[in-house]
C-alpha cells in the first residue's frame, strides 16, 4: 500500500549519528539538528551535528584506513565484490530506503521506488565492475627505458552532497571513489541526512574496513567548509550550487590545492521544433521541468518553442501541468510532492513574483498550496524574454518559463547565453537540426527527443560555470585516480 498518511510512524529511524570508523558516535560538541519532513513541516527526529572537530577526526581514522594493509592491500577484485555486496544490500533494502528518502526529501514514493533506488543500485554495480578494471599503459618511450604508468588512488576524498537526490548523489560520490581505493570522509545535506545514514549501516555491514567510508551530517559553512579547506584531505567533490562550489574551489586553493570536481547550477535550454511530436515533446518537456518539483541541476528551465507551434505548445503544457497532481507524497497518484522547506519555498515564490511583475504572463499556478509542509502549484509562464530573472537564474522549483523562437541560428545563440552549461534537450524529427544543437550548445549533456536519461556508464557534468569535471562512466572514475607514470632503465 502507497498510501500512508503517517509515515514516520511506522518508519523506524534507526541510526541518527555520525559514521566515524565503522562506529556510530555523537558530534564532539554534543549539538545536534533537526530534520523536517517537508510534506507536513514537522520534525522527523534529530541528528548529530558534525563540525570542525568531527570533519577532522574523520579525516585522520580516513588517513589510517587509507594507509592500512586492510584497505591499501586489498586485491582490487575484493574492493569490487564489498561494492556488489553495498548494491546487493541496497537492492534487499529498497523498500525502506525509499520510504525513508521519500519522508526525508518530499519526492513522490513512486519516484523514489522507481527512478532513485534502482539509479543508486545501478551505480554501485557499475563502479563494482570497474574495480578491477583500472589500469595504466605501457607507452612507446625512447629505448633503453620502459616506462608505464599506474593508475592510483588519490587518497582521503572529501565528498559534500546536496538534498535534491541524497540517495543517488552518494551513489555518484561513492562508488567510484572506493572502486579506485580511496577512503572518504562523506557530508550529505542537512536537509535529508537520513537516507545517506542507513547505506552507513549497510557499508558496515557489507564489510567495508574501518575507516574507509565516513559519514558526518552537519551544516555546509561549518562542516562542509572544514572537508573543503581540510590540509590533509587530497580531493574535494561537491555538488550543489555554483555560488557554494566557488567558495569549495577558493579554499580548495587556499588549504593544500586539493583536487576539486564540482557540479553546480544549470538552466538548461530545452528546445522544441514545430516538426517535432508534439504529444511527445509536450509530455517529455513537462517532466524536464517538473520532475522531482523542479529541484534538478538539469532542469530544461529555459524551454524554447519555436514560433510557427508557440501557441499550441503552451495552451497544451497549460493544460497538462492543472492536470499534475499535488499531494502527500507517499501517495501513489501523487506527481509532485512538496519542495525541500520553506526557505526553497520562499525562494520559489519570490521568482514567481519577479515574472509577473517583470511581464511573463502567468498561465497556472502561481501560488502556495495549503498551509501544511511546502507545496507549491505547478506554474506555467509564457511570453517570457531572454532578460528576465526566471529566464536567467535557476529556480530549482515547479516553475516553467517557456520563450518564443524564430529560427536554428538565433535559438542556438540565445541558449548559449548563460553562465551556465550542464545540459540541454532538443526535440525534432529532423536529424539536421537535431546536430546543429548537439554541435552547438556548450554543455555537458545533450538529450535528444528526450530528457534526464541518467544512466551509470554516460558521464554527467557542466561546461562553463556549471561544473569541473564529469561524474559517472569511465570519465567519473579518472576523477578519483592519479596517474604515475614509471620509467625503468633496460
Ligand atoms: P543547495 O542550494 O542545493 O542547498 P548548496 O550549495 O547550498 O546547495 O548545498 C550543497 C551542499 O553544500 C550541502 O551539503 C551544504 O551543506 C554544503 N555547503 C553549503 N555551504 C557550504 C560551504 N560554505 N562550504 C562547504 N559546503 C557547503
Amino acid at each position: 500500500m502507497l498510501t500512508e498518511s503517517k509515515p514516520e510512524q511506522y518508519l523506524k529511524i534507526r541510526t541518527t549519528k555520525l559514521l566515524i570508523n565503522n562506529e556510530w558516535i555523537d558530534s564532539i560538541s554534543g549539538k545536534t539538528f533537526k530534520t523536517i519532513n517537508p510534506a507536513t513541516g514537522e520534525i522527523i527526529c534529530e541528528i548529530a551535528e558534525a563540525d570542525v572537530r568531527d570533519v577532522d577526526r574523520a579525516v585522520k581514522v580516513a588517513r589510517t584506513a587509507f594507509e592500512s594493509r586492510e584497505w591499501a592491500t586489498m586485491s582490487s577484485s575484493n574492493r569490487g565484490k564489498l561494492l556488489y555486496r553495498l548494491a546487493n544490500l541496497i537492492e534487499e533494502h529498497a523498500d525502506e530506503l525509499a520510504r525513508l528518502e521519500t519522508l526525508d526529501n518530499g519526492k513522490p514514493l513512486t519516484d523514489s521506488l522507481n527512478i532513485d533506488l534502482p539509479l543508486t543500485i545501478a551505480c554501485y554495480r557499475y563502479y563494482a565492475g570497474w574495480a578491477d578494471k583500472i589500469q595504466g599503459k605501457t607507452l612507446s618511450t625512447n629505448s633503453p627505458f620502459f616506462s608505464y604508468t599506474r593508475h592510483e588512488p588519490i587518497g582521503v576524498i572529501g565528498q559534500i552532497i546536496p538534498w535534491n537526490f541524497p540517495l543517488v548523489m552518494q551513489a555518484w560520490k561513492l562508488a567510484p571513489a572506493l572502486a579506485a581505493g580511496n577512503t572518504v570522509v562523506l557530508k550529505p545535506a542537512e536537509q535529508t541526512p537520513l537516507t545517506a545514514l542507513r547505506v552507513g549501516e549497510l557499508i558496515v555491514e557489507a564489510g567495508f574496513p574501518p575507516g574507509v567510508v565516513n559519514i558526518l551530517p552537519g551544516y555546509g559553512p561549518t562542516a562542509g567548509a572544514a572537508i573543503a579547506r581540510h590540509a590533509d584531505i587530497d580531493k574535494v567533490a561537491f555538488t550543489g550550487s555554483t555560488e557554494v562550489g566557488r567558495l569549495v574551489m577558493e579554499a580548495a586553493a587556499k588549504s593544500n590545492l586539493k583536487r576539486v570536481t564540482l557540479e553546480m547550477g544549470g538552466k538548461s535550454p530545452n528546445i522544441v521544433f514545430a516538426d517535432a511530436d508534439m504529444d511527445q515533446a509536450i509530455e517529455g518537456a513537462h517532466s524536464a521541468l517538473f520532475f522531482n518539483q523542479g529541484q534538478c541541476c538539469a532542469a530544461g528551465s529555459r524551454l524554447f518553442v519555436e514560433e510557427k507551434c508557440y501557441d499550441e505548445f503552451v495552451a497544451k503544457s497549460v493544460e497538462r501541468a492543472k492536470q499534475r497532481i499535488v499531494g502527500n507524497p507517499f501517495d501513489a497518484k501523487v506527481e509532485q510532492g512538496p519542495v525541500i522547506d520553506q526557505m526553497q519555498l520562499n525562494k520559489v515564490v519570490s521568482y514567481i513574483e519577479s515574472g509577473i511583475s517583470e511581464g511573463a504572463r502567468l498561465l497556472c499556478g502561481g501560488s502556495q498550496v495549503g498551509n501544511n509542509g511546502f507545496f507549491i502549484e505547478p506554474t506555467v509562464f509564457a511570453d517570457v524574454q531572454d532578460y528576465m530573472k526566471i529566464a536567467q537564474e535557476e529556480i530549482f522549483g515547479p516553475v516553467m518559463s517557456i520563450i518564443k523562437f524564430k529560427d536554428i541560428d538565433e535559438v542556438i545563440q540565445r541558449a548559449n547565453a548563460t553562465i551556465y552549461g550542464l545540459a540541454a534537450g532538443v526535440w525534432t524529427k529532423d536529424i539536421s537540426k537535431a546536430h546543429a544543437i548537439i554541435n552547438n550548445v556548450r554543455a555537458g549533456t545533450i538529450w535528444v527527443n528526450c530528457y534526464e536519461i541518467f544512466d551509470a556508464a554516460a558521464p554527467f557534468g557542466g561546461f562553463k560555470q556549471s561544473g569541473i569535471g564529469r561524474e559517472l562512466g569511465e570519465y567519473g572514475l579518472q576523477e578519483y585516480t592519479e596517474i604515475k607514470t614509471v620509467t625503468i632503465k633496460l
